[in-house]
């Protein structure tokens, strides 16, 4: 526990919640602590991670764990993987049982950006990671394709939802990330929309931002059960 105490002071690791679990010193705990698979230690590597990041070595324990998390931590500090890793260490392999995983993201560019990541990541391992775009909407077969994480901007997503082009009712875990720019970008009703959709009771919500204004957290309080918070550095800087 002091262990735990002092890692997080060395990296500005602030948090709030019941249990959390204990920060990653590195990334090799992945498999000693949570039996991470070698495709993933490989992947990142390859991409030259050596170490994960301060935002990685806490937001990573708490959805290996089960929990919910709201996440803030400065822009450039490794949020998608942070996000990512337990969610294709969650998703254990590829499936076709509907869609598992969504990713919001505030821009077509963003959604772009965290769909070319997850790839990265998910590299040697034949996970579905699917950008949600016109042309994926036009072809009309994204219920009938496996997908194992959706990818998409809150828009594009609602009016898809709204055409009955799909069906979250399995997911399994939804990540709003950017929340800032989700909420500043007046897109509450279409995350509202997401959140509705995505029925299944069990499902692990997160929410990952560079700043932490309070009307956020306070939305992020209403749809979140038992949430641990993760702030690295400080709260809106
Ligand atoms: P954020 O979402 O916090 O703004 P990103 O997830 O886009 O940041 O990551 C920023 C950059 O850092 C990306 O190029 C990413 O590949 C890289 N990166 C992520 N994790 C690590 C790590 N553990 N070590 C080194 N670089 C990393
Ligand atoms: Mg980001």
């Amino acid at each position: 526990i002091e262990k735990d105490a002092l890692l997080r002071k060395k990296h500005n690791i602030h948090i709030s919640g019941n249990n959390v679990p204990s920060p990653l010193e590195n990334f090799s705990e992945l498999s000693s602590r949570y039996g991470c698979e070698s495709y993933l230690l490989h992947n990142l590597a390859e991409l030259g991670f050596k170490e994960p990041t301060p935002i990685q070595r806490q937001a990573i324990p708490v959805l290996l764990s089960g929990r919910e998390c709201f996440a803030c931590a400065p822009t450039g500090s490794g949020k998608t993987l942070a996000f990512v890793c337990p969610m294709l260490m969650k998703l254990k392999h590829a499936s076709k049982d509907g869609i598992r995983a969504v990713i919001l993201c505030p821009t077509r560019e963003l959604a772009a950006q965290t769909a070319r990541e997850s790839k990265k990541l998910a590299k040697g391992k034949k996970f579905y990671i699917k950008l949600l775009t016109k042309e994926l909407l036009r072809s009309g077969g994204i219920s009938k394709l496996p997908c194992d994480i959706l990818i998409s901007t809150p828009l594009r997503l609602r009016s898809a939802i709204r055409k009955k082009k799909l069906d979250l009712s399995r997911v399994e875990y939804l990540v709003l990330d950017e929340s800032d720019k989700l909420f500043e970008l007046g897109l509450v009703k279409q995350i509202d929309a997401v959140v509705k959709a995505c029925s299944n009771p069990s499902i692990i919500r997160s929410l990952f931002s560079a700043t932490l204004p309070d009307f956020v957290e306070e939305l992020a309080r209403t749809i979140m059960h038992d949430a641990v918070r993760v702030i690295i550095g400080r709260k809106n800087s």
